[in-house]
């Protein structure tokens, strides 16, 4: 009997579920309506494609977005799985091939437009072909009151109810209306088995910086990453151009993407960022709903996005192929002020307005956050069970000093000039400067002027715009760029709360040139190169995205572990019996050629003594390969251990199994000990 566990390796080629996938794939299977929601990259779809690889019949998958639907379909193609989608984007013989397909039974997946459902020889054809489950992706679609809804996703709930078959819905958007309104129009208001899964990605790390030279700063930032797909979110179209033009002309390859092109040009765009790799698309937050790239490595703010989730679902694009990937998100006084004007200008009831300034708050406070920024950006989602370690602040924690002072300082400048005056004209009073409007308003007569002495001009700058991060202030709708102080400042003008400030952004950020990050050790950077030029080979001959040949994630285990054979490359995650079989030994080779290429790591011993223990140890470890009697599992060592090895100046059993591990010392450790013994 074919189990979950082992199609998931054979197809698929996974070693294991994601957190939360083996349950849903459980309940799917066994034919419950299910409700599950999961992040973006949290691995949804496989979530409702192996169920569809175990159930009898054919699953419809509706889903809203055709690029994606073709993508998945052509991965599954790939995987050996027969699936098949009906879109209005299809050729005569797309078409014509799915429907030879289920007409022979064969077709395991049907992927479905949503506008598919609204023509009226749909339901008859459904009919037909012995559906055993309807699988929605984006789920939240159906749901009226938010952006993405899709008057088609209505029809849904009626298909259900005339094919009787299960249905299992995939969000990644939580809030609980959300789930209510779902429940309501795809399950007829009768509970479905719901599924709620943890918001962490823990491959993403999070950065943020205060505006400082903001273009150089996103430079920089793709500089260090040559070679990496990335997106640039800019807050307005002519940004997205500007810096565009900016990378290409610092040699890297980027194109621009906004709601203002023309739609032929943002296809064009969009596909080729599905399809060329270490591409970057500097973009307005129109970019993104139709994108389903796993390789994007980077995501880079140049603006601050418009509230938390926004955020959080920009960030989200980037690595959802689980290796580790970047981000960056500027911000400035600016920003704040831009945002809250949208808010305060845009034409929602109050409460609604209200809501928005407290979500753009959560992001002001995430920006300025003191402490690790997981914990406060999964802290607003409600987790509160949390591990980082892969967040600016957790790399170097923030350096904070008493900003009370301060604050109450700057207040007292605000209240003095009776809450009229911006952050410009606020700090030439705090600093004593006698500008020609601080003379003709006497404000050099305040109590105030002069206090502020002991900050530059640029820290005071700092100073207000954390003020406005922590929402003590805020601009004056009514009068341009005036600050208010708000509720929240009371305490403190009161001497009832103190204030941390963080110091590192007041001092100018040092110009320090950034180092080039790769994504695997430099001794396996050559080889992974390699692996990538052999996959952007196959995938321009294939017509095909690199990431359908391989994920990034599967190039870089295979970089590291280096299989010597079929057999190991069989257990590099993301090599299926499918993939094995067209791409297996083209990875191989390259992968061997390059041990025959000589190792970096023995390269570096070349014409040392450890350089020929190196060799013997290899000899000792292909001899040992297989076990002492041939029959075990394959194993072997890293060049970079062995180098370790090669290169121990007294060694003994405990500090091999150090170095080794438990399942290689155990093997080994016996006949490397003698080698080193006799060399030694
Ligand atoms: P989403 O939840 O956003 O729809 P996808 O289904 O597109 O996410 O999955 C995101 C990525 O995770 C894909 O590249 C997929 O191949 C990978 N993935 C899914 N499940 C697993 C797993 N069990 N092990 C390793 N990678 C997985
Ligand atoms: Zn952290």
């Amino acid at each position: 009997m074919t189990s979950a566990a082992s199609l998931l390796s054979e197809i698929f080629g996974f070693d294991g579920f994601r957190p939360g996938q083996e349950e849903i794939v459980q309940a799917v299977t066994q034919g419950e309506n299910v409700l599950a929601i999961m992040p973006t990259g949290g691995g949804k779809s496989l979530c409702f494609q192996l169920p569809a690889l175990l159930r009898p019949g054919v699953t419809v998958v509706i889903s809203p977005l055709i690029a994606l639907m073709r993508d998945q379909v052509r991965a599954l193609q790939e995987a050996g799985v027969t699936a098949g989608a009906l879109t209005s984007g299809n050729t005569e013989e797309e078409t014509q091939a799915v429907f030879d397909a289920l007409e022979r039974g064969a077709l395991k997946l049907l992927y479905m437009a949503p506008e598919r459902l609204a023509a009226g020889s749909a339901l008859g054809l459904l009919r037909r072909i012995n559906v055993g489950m309807i699988a929605v992706d984006e789920a939240h679609c159906v749901s009226q009151w938010g952006h993405d809804f899709r008057p088609d996703y209505l029809r849904i709930g009626e298909l259900r109810r005339a094919l009787d078959v299960p249905l299992a819905a995939f969000t990644a958007t939580a809030d609980a209306e959300t789930r209510a309104e779902i429940t309501q129009k795809l399950f007829d208001g009768a509970a479905p088995r719901s599924f709620l899964h943890g918001f962490d990605r823990p491959n993403i790390h999070l950065a943020f910086a205060a505006k400082d030279g903001p273009r150089k700063q996103i430079l920089d930032f793709a500089a260090a990453r040559p070679g990496q797909s990335g997106i640039v979110y800019c807050g307005t179209r002519a940004k997205t151009e500007g810096i565009a033009r900016a990378l290409q002309e610092a040699g890297q390859k980027a194109l621009h993407y906004h709601g203002g092109m023309e739609a032929e040009d943002r296809r064009r765009a969009e596909q080729r960022f599905q399809q060329e790799d270490g591409l970057i698309v500097v973009a307005t937050v129109a970019f993104g709903m139709g994108v389903d790239k796993p390789d994007i490595r980077w995501v880079a703010h140049a603006d601050l996005p418009k509230s938390i989730e926004a955020y959080y679902q920009e960030i989200g694009r980037a690595g959802r192929d689980g290796a580790p990937a970047e981000t960056l998100t500027l911000f400035g006084a600016d920003d704040i002020r831009l945002r809250r004007a949208q808010i305060d200008e845009g034409l929602a009831p109050p409460e609604r307005r209200a809501a928005d300034h407290a979500r753009l708050n959560a992001l002001l406070g995430l920006a300025e956050a003191l402490h690790c920024r997981r914990k406060s950006l999964l802290g607003y989602f409600g987790e509160t069970q949390i591990t980082c370690g892969r967040c600016d602040l957790c790399d170097t924690p923030a350096d904070v000093f008493d900003g009370t002072l301060a604050v109450r300082k700057a207040l007292s400048a605000i209240l003095r000039t009776d809450e009229r005056f911006g952050a410009g004209h606020l700090i030439d009073i705090l600093r004593g400067t006698q500008t020609p409007k601080v003379m003709q308003r006497a404000h050099d007569k305040l109590p105030t002027f002069g206090v502020g002495k002991e900050y530059s001009r640029s820290q005071w700058q700092a100073v207000f715009r954390q003020m406005m991060g922590h929402d003590l202030v805020r601009p004056d709708p009514e009068r341009h760029g005036a600050l208010r102080m708000t509720d929240a400042a009371l305490p403190i003008l009161r001497d009832q709360a103190t204030i941390d400030l963080r110091r590192d952004s007041i001092q100018a950020a040092s110009a320090r040139h950034p180092a080039v990050k790769s994504m695997v050790n430099d001794e396996d950077a050559p080889l992974l190169s390699a692996l990538k030029a052999k996959r952007r080979a196959l995938a321009e001959a294939a017509k095909v995205p690199a990431y359908i040949i391989f994920t990034d994630r599967t190039l870089i285990e295979m970089a590291e572990k280096r299989p010597q054979s079929l057999d190991e490359m069989a257990h590099i995650g993301g090599v299926g019996a499918k993939k094995l079989n067209s791409f297996g030994d083209a990875f191989l080779s390259v992968i061997i050629g390059e041990a025959e290429a000589m190792h970096p790591s023995r390269r570096k011993l070349a014409g040392k003594e450890a350089g020929d223990i190196y060799d013997q140890l290899l000899a000792a470890q292909s001899a040992l390969a297989r076990g002492a009697h041939g029959t075990d599992k394959p194993l072997s060592c890293s060049a970079s251990v062995l180098a370790k090895v090669a290169q121990l100046r007294s060694p003994d059993a405990p500090t091999l199994e150090r170095l080794l591990g438990e399942k290689r010392s155990e093997r080994f450790g016996p006949a490397f000990l003698d080698v080193l013994r006799r060399a030694g």
